[in-house]
């Protein structure tokens, strides 16, 4: 039996790929800090240490907080923090530390005397046994309850954007915390979700029936048998993949990784890789010319060849004929073309097999065995040219 958590689960569910280097293959990688993730630890910690004091009947006041905050940046900062992203928007390390400084005052300013609940848990790590055997990660920022059997589960959130009612309603990670609440607390009337949206100093709340609970826990251990059955981790590109710390490892970035790693344009330019990619497209743009060249002679060939009455026109070495036909133009309504080819007994005579069709559904194992065996799968590949989003237009 296996571990799971929220973030192992959505790993598969964003690409079965990167689920398969991180947890079945544990490929170990460097995991940069990033400056939204710095200055998210950082306000974490403050908050824990306010209500650390508070546990104890220490009053920490709103000055006291901010310098914590600050002594804790300025003690755990370092160069290697990425911020390639933030100065992309023109920002600065220093613009996040004031950031997380604002989150932290407002939320004081909010919330004080912080008496919102009495709390049982701060940072709480537990594990819960899910029905299925496995079991289920639980870590809560801050975790409370009121005489009434109120209990709250409250998750401090410092991103730019703010929660809507909808997304808290379907958020799985602090819904799945409810059942640990409610199996670890017999006392509790409710579990309050409650996410502190800093940035906005606003909270979004939500509360789980049982019925939706039971549902959800079902929905995780359908998810988590789909991985440990699944043989084969597909890779999905998405725009996820830029924030991917596996790009080195995975088939479709790898290249673009080993060529980052080179110095010089010369050293890019002599990659056996680059070299055929652009020959390739090169020639590819090449037949898409010619193509359209070949169109625009026949079309000037059909009309030298009616203009002057000739079925055959002829070059220094080769002719060319020109001769027309009659063809037919299938109906809009093709079902009433097949109805009547059909009742005249020539349907079977004439239809031919959708190999596109008949291919994608044998691949997708959504036709019967019998059929599947009577063809044979090989191996292929397809090719195909696009523009690299990062590279300028020269
Ligand atoms: S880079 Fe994208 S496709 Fe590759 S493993 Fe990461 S998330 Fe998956």
């Amino acid at each position: 039996m296996a571990t799971y958590s929220h973030s192992r689960i959505s790993t598969y569910e964003n690409c079965p790929y990167q689920y398969k280097l991180r947890y079945i293959d544990k490929v170990k990688v460097d995991v940069p800090t990033t400056i939204e993730a710095f200055m998210g630890s950082m306000v974490h910690e403050t908050l824990e240490f306010l209500y650390k004091n508070k546990k104890f009947k220490k009053r920490v006041a709103k000055n006291i907080l901010i310098k914590f905050y600050r002594d804790l940046w300025a003690k755990n900062y370092s160069e290697d923090i990425l911020i390639v992203k933030a100065e992309q928007e023109g920002l600065k390390a220093d613009n996040y530390r004031k950031m997380g400084e604002k989150f932290i005052s407002d939320y004081f300013d909010r919330m004080r005397p912080f008496e919102e609940m009495t709390i049982l848990g701060l940072e709480t790590m537990d594990r819960m046994t899910l029905p299925d055997g496995n079991q289920w990660h639980v870590r809560i920022d801050k975790l409370g309850c009121d005489s009434e059997g109120n209990y709250y589960v409250c998750d401090y959130k410092t991103n730019a954007r703010m929660k809507d009612q909808e997304e808290a309603d379907s958020d799985r990670q602090l819904a799945l915390y409810s059942i640990w609440v409610k199996d670890k607390f017999k006392d509790a009337k409710s579990v309050k979700l409650i996410w502190h949206m800093l940035a906005f100093n606003k909270d979004a709340v939500s509360e789980r029936t049982d019925e939706q609970l039971e549902k959800l826990q079902q929905e995780v251990i359908e998810i988590i048998k789909e991985i440990e059955s699944a043989t084969e981790f597909p890779r999905n590109q998405t725009a996820l993949c830029d924030y991917c710390v596996y790009k080195e490892q995975c088939p479709s970035f790898k290249h673009e990784a080993e060529l980052d790693k080179l110095e010089t344009i010369e050293e890019f330019k002599e990659d056996e890789g680059v070299k055929l990619v652009d020959e390739f497209s090169e020639i590819k743009t090449k037949l898409s010319e010619l193509k359209k060249a070949e169109d625009e002679f026949r079309d000037k060939l059909i009309q030298f060849a009616k203009q002057f009455e000739v079925d055959v026109v002829y070059g220094s070495n080769k002719k060319c004929s020109v001769k027309e036909f009659d063809k037919i133009v299938l109906p809009e309504d093709r079902e009433k073309l097949i109805k009547v080819l059909k009742e005249k007994g020539v349907w079977e005579d004439l239809v031919t097999l959708n190999y596109m069709k008949l291919n994608s559904k044998v691949i997708k194992g959504e036709l019967d065995k019998e059929i599947k065996d009577t063809v044979e799968i090989v191996k292929d590949f397809k090719l195909s040219l696009s523009k690299r989003k990062d590279v300028e237009e020269e």
